[in-house]
């Protein structure tokens, strides 16, 4: 069985945890860590989970919405950390790094075993040193979480197909973002390629993708400046062509609360 849950979801932090069980028991990984220590232990303790419930952190970049406190937490809690090599060097330049955490490097479609979770880091383009998006899977079910991503490539829409779960960056309204108030640089660099995804483009990713097996979309990553809970279940409804309460929304306050995938 693989369950998933968010703590949060945006541009001030990102933090989802992913259980999975087998006969040694259950495995819990989360996916980033962009929160502060005591807001990452307080909304664990929300989904009924204590930091020693967690066997590792997966990171996806160094941005601090998404490794902010990765390893404050992991050295508070004795948690292995898993990143690419690109994504170590960075955070390690910001002086983000603890020396005597654990560490596991892995690349973009290295697939890594942790506990009864299968972990599988896939390359995406995005303005970070390494970075790597993931897909986990208890041997059965296979959860994709995809943010951070500038434009979709065949690589991505091919490994992201026959999902169960996908939690799916819908980060703008293209109209909002360039009608809004941000400076134009960072309308250039939020829209560019190695930017985020608006939610045209998550549309088309996901009509791209092959969806027999799909049975949980979240839309994730949404501006608060530049976008609407309503817009994505409406954009992304129409291309799965299901009514827009069944689409869910991980917001930045509450995240969304346990889904078995
Ligand atoms: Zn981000
Ligand atoms: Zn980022």
């Amino acid at each position: 069985m693989l369950r998933f849950a968010s703590l949060a979801s945006g541009s001030q932090g990102n933090c989802l945890v992913a259980e999975a069980r087998d006969m040694g028991g259950a495995t819990r990984v989360l996916i980033d860590c962009g929160l502060s220590l005591r807001d990452t232990e307080r909304r664990l303790a929300r989904l009924g989970l204590e930091p020693r419930d967690i066997n590792a952190v997966l990171v996806t970049h160094e941005h601090g919405d998404h490794a902010g406190c990765v390893f404050d937490f992991a050295a508070a809690h004795n948690v292995l950390v898993v990143l690419t090599y690109g994504t170590l060097r960075a955070l390690r330049a910001e002086g983000k790094f603890h020396d005597g955490v654990r560490t596991q490097y892995v690349r973009g479609e290295q697939k890594v075993p942790i506990g009864a979770i299968e972990v599988c880091p896939f390359t995406v383009p995005h303005d970070a040193a390494e970075p790597v998006q993931y897909v986990v899977s208890d041997g059965n079910a296979r959860l994709g979480v995809l943010t951070d991503i500038g434009i979709s490539t065949r690589h991505v829409e091919q490994v992201l197909s026959r999902l169960d779960a996908l939690v799916l960056e819908c980060n703008y309204d293209r109209d909002m973002l360039w009608n809004g108030g941000y400076p134009r640089w960072l309308k250039e660099r939020i829209a560019g390629p190695f930017g985020h995804l608006d939610n045209q483009h998550s549309a088309r990713l996901l009509s791209a993708l092959d969806r027999s097996k799909l049975r949980h979309i979240i839309g994730a990553h949404l501006s608060q400046q530049n976008n609407k809970p309503e817009i994505v279940r409406d954009t992304l409804a129409r291309t799965m062509g299901c009514s827009p309460e069944w689409i869910g929304i991980a917001s930045q306050d509450d995240g969304f609360d346990w889904r078995e995938a």
